[in-house]
């Protein structure tokens, strides 16, 4: 098991130079690594990168030996939600706890972006805020807040309860109208993005006119949209409305056939595939049922991928357990490689939300946002899981103890 970083104890300060020193340097996914490589951080951020023997290390840097050890990129997490009772009232939450609780769920893994997809805003600007202010360690917060959902699909309040949910009141819409002013509602107050659901077993799906609409308010103020598919239908709807993001593979509906397939390649999406969420509400199930669900989920991640698509690593976090190994190993099982795998977490979203100049790779002049793997993932793909430090902008935000 991995201990905490004790807070207000941060072994390694911005203070001064800080070097990363003989590990392997993974500097984006598509070099070759740097081998006995080292990582000098100035300034919160990276100052330097190169072989050991090359790169000057100051006298004065603090050293943080990575003998054996991997580094990449931070990761970023494109499928988060805040909405676990745990972050209630987050503007009252003693410090100290707030930040093992970010801990447990993402700087613990190496995630030092995530993109929450629906949560009570207000709440989740109070965590943030938080973070950013220096007082609670955590990851860069970018959300949609509340989503849009389909009038009448909300779950009960007893749902709501079991998964361990808030309360949220969430804007229900029926249409073109209701989408623009809900969407409008959410951007004047400086959301990152808009959440669309399109359809639910409690209601009619949502028109195309609904969508589109909410698509031309989000990228009219330069923000993305993501939509949660139930259905491959859901996904077509979403590819013609304009939709940038799908938030979901949808494996209830059968295969994604050529017509989808081209749909979503040719609009240019991204896909997040949350494999294991759909594995794991169909653990009661029988075993028959669950492997077609895998077969055909991961059978949809192996053609998008096939295709050339842009996969952006994310898993639900807050519907489902933290612990994001097996989600790497079903990716693998996709058939994407190591590179493919280390790009979702890194530089496809970094470019996909336009923060490609400061983050996702291991490059000068970019933020110090790094993490420390105890082994090299693309010998073993769970390695992407077994975090030794994390940094953010050249602070250590995580330090596991064994
Ligand atoms: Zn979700």
């Amino acid at each position: 098991m991995s201990g905490s970083l004790p807070f207000g104890q941060t072994p390694y300060s911005t203070n001064g130079d800080l070097a990363l020193v003989r590990g392997t340097i993974y500097v984006s996914p598509t070099e070759p690594p740097v081998r006995e490589g080292a990582l000098l951080i100035r300034g919160g951020k990276i100052f330097a990168v190169g072989s050991s023997s090359i790169v000057q290390t100051p006298q004065t840097a603090q050293l943080i030996d990575c003998t054996g050890l991997t580094i990449t990129a931070g990761f970023w997490n494109s499928h988060v939600h805040f909405t676990e009772r745990k972050w209630a009232n987050a503007a009252e939450i003693p410090a100290s706890e707030l930040a093992r609780q970010l801990q447990d769920m993402l700087t613990r893994y190496g995630f030092t972006s995530v993109f929450d997809l629906s949560s009570l805003w207000k709440n989740t600007r109070n965590l943030r805020d938080r973070i950013e202010s220096g007082e609670v360690p955590g990851p860069r917060i970018r959300s949609t807040g509340e989503g849009l959902v389909p009038k009448g699909a909300l779950p009960s309040e007893t749902v709501v309860r079991m998964m361990g949910w808030m309360n949220i009141p969430v804007p229900e819409i029926t249409d073109a109208s209701e989408a623009v002013v809900e969407s409008r509602k959410l951007l004047h107050e400086g959301v990152d993005g808009i959440k669309l659901f399109r359809s639910s077993p409690r209601s009619a799906s949502l028109p195309d006119s609904a969508l589109e609409a909410a698509v031309t308010e989000a990228h009219g103020a330069g923000k993305p949209v993501f939509l949660h598919p139930n259905t491959g239908e859901d996904v077509l709807a979403a590819v013609r409305s304009g939709v940038d993001i799908i938030a979901h593979t949808t494996p209830h509906s059968g295969p994604w056939d050529e017509t989808i397939l081209a749909a979503m390649k040719e609009r240019r999406v991204a896909l997040i595939p949350t494999l294991t969420i759909w594995k794991y509400y169909m653990r009661h199930d029988r075993i028959s049922a669950q492997e077609q669900l895998a077969n055909t989920e991961i059978g949809q991640v192996r053609a998008w991928v096939s295709a050339g698509g842009t996969v952006l690593f994310g898993n639900d976090l807050g519907a489902i357990d933290y612990d994001p190994t097996e989600e790497y190993t079903l990716m693998a099982e996709a058939g994407m490689s190591f590179g493919q795998i280390l790009a979702s977490l890194t530089t496809a979203p970094a470019e996909r939300f336009g923060e490609s100049k400061q983050l996702g790779r291991i490059a000068k002049g970019l933020e110090a946002d790094v993490v420390v793997l105890k082994e090299d993932p693309s010998k073993n793909i769970r390695a992407l899981a077994g975090v030794k430090y994390t940094l953010r902008s050249g602070n250590v935000i995580y330090r596991a103890t064994d």
